[in-house]
């Protein structure tokens, strides 16, 4: 059988990282995305460059791919289940919709009766002055918040009146987790209870972006357990094809919590590259390419630290010693809290 030309809507460090990984497998990819500067056209076959609602470069890009994917969550349901009638999509749309909306998402979670973080739906200003329950939180945009961005912290009501929070989006209101560490959980699922899934990842966030991540987590074997299982419920229940990211938080009581999932490949699990025999992107493209699952095996415990703004120039003159695999991801500008690179260390 030929092997299929792979589509990755989105042309960042991840769809960078995807593109590579097709190529090992030997399959093309063409990558579709709406900033002209994408890294990811250093790394793909073809690049197409439109707006995600450009039907013209739309119809283009499925005209030349077999099967597509995408490398972050909001690109628009509608433009994914277009896509879908023409050409699979996977992970479906319908994963994006859930995931895409962090009430959605919350509530999904809690059906499978999983324990998530405290929150309550905003709608207006007023909503939240009867949530005292809930402070200190924090408001987030529904829709499209990532790294910290659509977040407000709030202590008490009163800083209600200094933030400028804009009433016309709709938040959820998080109670605030009082947090010993965070974890991430990545999963790749290639059909009904067929997974390979890494080990927890130990995750530390400076200014809510992630900068450290590490293997083995320092966490006790319960939590292990646990936090692998809810992944593995999760991924199941959403019928998911590809790879998945399950965020945790856990308490100072050691309670674990869902944060959030990422319906793609995560940034913490960068280290999969280097220490495991099949990283997280491979497996994401053996999966939605319905290439062979291979079991996962660890190499050596790993670390991994984010590099943000402009120290990348200081990494990219940086000597390299035997244990340490520097990623530039290109990116033609250098803006503060922006990732420009990582560098994993194999520390066993
Ligand atoms: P998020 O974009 O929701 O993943 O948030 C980014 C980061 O902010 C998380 O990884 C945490 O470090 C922090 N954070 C978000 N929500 C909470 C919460 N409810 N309690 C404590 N920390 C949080």
């Amino acid at each position: 059988m030929s092997k299929p030309i792979l589509g990755i809507i989105g042309g960042g460090q991840l769809g960078s990282m995807l593109a590579i990984a097709a190529n090992k497998l030997e399959i093309k990819t063409i990558v579709f995305c709406d900033d002209v500067d994408a890294p990811a056209q250093n790394f793909s076959n073809e690049f197409i460059y439109g707006q995600y609602n450009d039907q013209a470069k739309i119809n283009e890009f499925v005209n030349k791919v077999d099967i597509v994917t995408y490398e972050f969550e909001n690109i628009p349901y509608e433009t994914l289940d277009k896509i879908n009638k023409i050409k699979p999509v996977l992970p479906k749309p319908s994963v994006n919709r859930i995931i895409q909306h962090r009430l959605a998402e919350k509530d999904f979670i809690n059906k499978l009766n999983i324990r998530t973080t405290r929150y309550a739906y905003i709608e207006k200003k007023s909503e939240l002055e009867s949530l005292k329950d809930f402070l200190p939180g924090l408001l987030k945009t529904v829709t499209l918040g990532y790294d910290g961005k659509g977040q407000y912290p709030i202590k008490n009501l009163e800083d209600l009146d200094s933030l400028n929070i804009d009433y016309s989006n709709r938040y959820i209101l998080e109670k605030l987790v009082n947090l010993k560490k965070e974890i991430s959980i990545i999963i790749t699922r290639f059909n009904d209870k067929k997974y390979e899934i890494y080990e927890p990842i130990e995750n530390v966030h400076e200014d809510q972006i992630l900068k450290h991540s590490k293997i083995p987590a320092e966490i006790d074997n319960k939590i292990l357990e646990q936090s692998k299982l809810w992944a593995t419920y999760i991924a199941e229940e959403l019928k998911y094809v590809g790879t998945l990211c399950v965020e945790f938080f856990i308490d100072k009581n050691d309670n674990l919590y869902v944060n959030e999932i990422a319906p793609r490949v995560h940034n913490s699990g960068h280290l999969t590259i280097n220490a495991y025999n099949v990283s997280q992107f491979e497996n994401h493209v053996r999966a939605v390419c319905q290439l062979e699952q291979i079991s996962l095996k660890k190499i050596s415990d790993a670390k991994m630290v984010n590099i943000i703004g402009d120290q990348i120039t200081i990494y990219r003159n940086k000597k390299l010693k035997d244990n340490e695999f520097f990623f530039d991801y290109l990116k033609k500008e250098i803006k503060s809290k922006r990732k420009m690179g990582h560098l994993t260390t194999l520390t066993s």
